[in-house]
């Protein structure tokens, strides 16, 4: 016998067609029916990102009558867009002490979530649901065939063999009773009950993808507390204007330093970084924005080594060979083979050394300054760019309130959140979406 309980409109399209699920939009459609399994533990899980689909995937897998709610029209929508459309989907990090090592805040909270489901359990299942994957450097675990669309995929095939049912729809509230999750309540008026609800709304970085910070909302008004939301992951604001000047300009192959007021080199990296019209962003100077202390109370800089594979007496040999190849010219026409186009004008600028002046004449000290200046380029911090730009949200329902063993609310039975959510955020090379499958994970295990 099948029961359908609801109130209001089942709205959603047709119920699942497993065979279609891959390519499944949940757009609005025919009346659906949502089949609720009589005397059977019913499941909500809110939001169909990284960690609700391995949470809702996960507690179906145990015979439980689980429900997926997500407000957009198609699964994943952020995570498409992870790995820029690549999808870093863990590290291949040998222990859990080392993904806990780049998760620099409430790392240990997730020891457990890591050892039910470790970095290596998750690669296991996603090469089960017919993904491959490869590594890059760094210990990055990317889909063999590069598309972030694969990856969401092997999570929908992970939801239909588990019989998840799932709905469009916009979850506006959660209903508890003394203390005990009830049902929850869609902005459209349909009410669902159910015994459990796993909360996995992610956090309020890039909205468009439908992480609004509803999670947060639910969190509060249950009761819970939630840490200060802040944009860890996030492009920077530079005072210097010639910052600007640079737009556009992207930087392969850069060392930066990220140094506090007292001269402490906070982080070091190499690679990509790109100059936009408000600062700098790109991979290296993401990463570099966790390292990050109070910014409105601290002052940062950033020393880009624009030449790091050469020492400082190389690059000023490579210089004087420069300056005898176009000995004729003045100084503006002789770095094209040193710098990019773009940089060239600042650069001269920078260097205070006249751009008429001739190649020959350029003294002995001048060199040096500008030998100096293409290895110590400084840029001082001015703010981050705001949550949205983010790539994660820092802060999150405090992880005092949750059970690490199972990711339950320890103020309301049968809530439980997993992923971004909670209070934990790591630095990039696919940690953040371990900790969303793992918590995911440890939720749909137990609710
Ligand atoms: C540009 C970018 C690139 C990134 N690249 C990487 C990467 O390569 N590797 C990595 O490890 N991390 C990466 N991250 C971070 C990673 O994507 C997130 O940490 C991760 O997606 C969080 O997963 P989640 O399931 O908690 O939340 P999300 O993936 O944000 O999913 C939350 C879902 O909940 C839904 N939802 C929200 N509120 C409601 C509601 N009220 N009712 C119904 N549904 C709701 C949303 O629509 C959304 O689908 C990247 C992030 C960005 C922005």
């Amino acid at each position: 016998m099948v029961i359908t309980r609801h109130h209001g409109i089942i709205w959603g399209g047709k119920n699942l067609d497993k065979k279609k699920l891959s390519t499944h939009k949940l757009v609005p459609g025919a009346l659906q029916k949502v089949n609720f399994l009589p005397d059977t533990k019913r499941v909500i899980v809110i939001g169909g990102g990284a960690a609700g689909m391995l949470a809702a995937g996960t507690a179906g897998s145990r015979g439980l009558d689980v429900l997926l709610i997500e407000k957009n029209n198609i699964l994943g929508r952020k995570l498409l867009i992870t790995g820029k459309g690549r999808c870093n989907i863990t590290n291949s990090v040998g222990e859990i002490g080392d993904l806990i090592a780049n998760i620099p805040v409430n790392g240990k909270f997730l020891y457990s979530a890591f050892h039910t489901f470790s970095n290596y359990d998750l690669i296991k299942l996603f090469n089960e649901l017919g993904l491959e994957t490869k590594v890059e450097r760094g210990g990055r675990v990317f889909p063999a065939s590069d598309r972030s669309v694969d990856v969401v995929n092997a999570l929908k095939k992970y939801l239909n063999k588990n019989n998840v049912q799932i709905i469009k729809g916009e979850v506006q509230k959660i209903v508890a009773q003394n203390n005990i999750v009830s049902k929850v309540v869609l902005q459209d008026g349909r009410i669902f009950l159910c015994q459990s609800v796993i909360v996995a709304t992610g956090g309020m970085s890039y909205p468009q993808t439908g992480s609004t910070g509803d999670g947060y909302r639910f969190a509060r008004e249950s009761g819970h507390t939630v840490t200060p939301l802040t944009p860890s992951l996030v492009p920077l604001e530079v005072k210097e204007r010639w910052a600007a000047e640079l737009q556009g300009l992207s930087l392969k192959n850069v060392a930066i330093s990220l140094l506090d007021e007292n001269n402490k080199e906070l982080y070091r990296d190499f690679g990509e970084m790109l100059f936009t019209h408000f600062g700098v962003s790109g991979p290296i100077i993401l990463s570099a924005s966790s390292y990050l202390g109070n910014i409105n109370k601290k002052k940062y800089r950033l020393v880009l080594d624009l030449k790091p594979a050469l020492s400082e007496e190389q690059l000023d040999l490579r210089i004087q060979r420069d300056f005898h190849k176009y000995a004729n010219r003045f100084f503006v026409n002789s770095l094209p083979d040193l710098l990019p186009k773009k940089m060239i004008p600042v650069i001269i600028k920078l260097s205070k050394i006249s751009p008429e002046k001739p190649v020959n004449q350029i003294s002995r000290s001048e060199r040096k300054k500008l030998v100096e200046l293409l290895k110590n380029l400084t840029l001082e911090i001015k703010k981050y760019r705001p949550l949205k730009e983010a790539i994660i949200t820092s802060g999150g329902v405090a992880v005092e309130e949750i059970n690490p063993y199972t990711m339950e609310s320890k103020l309301v039975k049968g809530l439980f959140f997993a992923g971004e959510v909670i209070d934990v955020n790591a630095y990039t090379g696919g940690f953040n979406l371990q900790i969303a499958f793992s918590t995911g994970y440890l939720a749909g295990l137990n609710c």
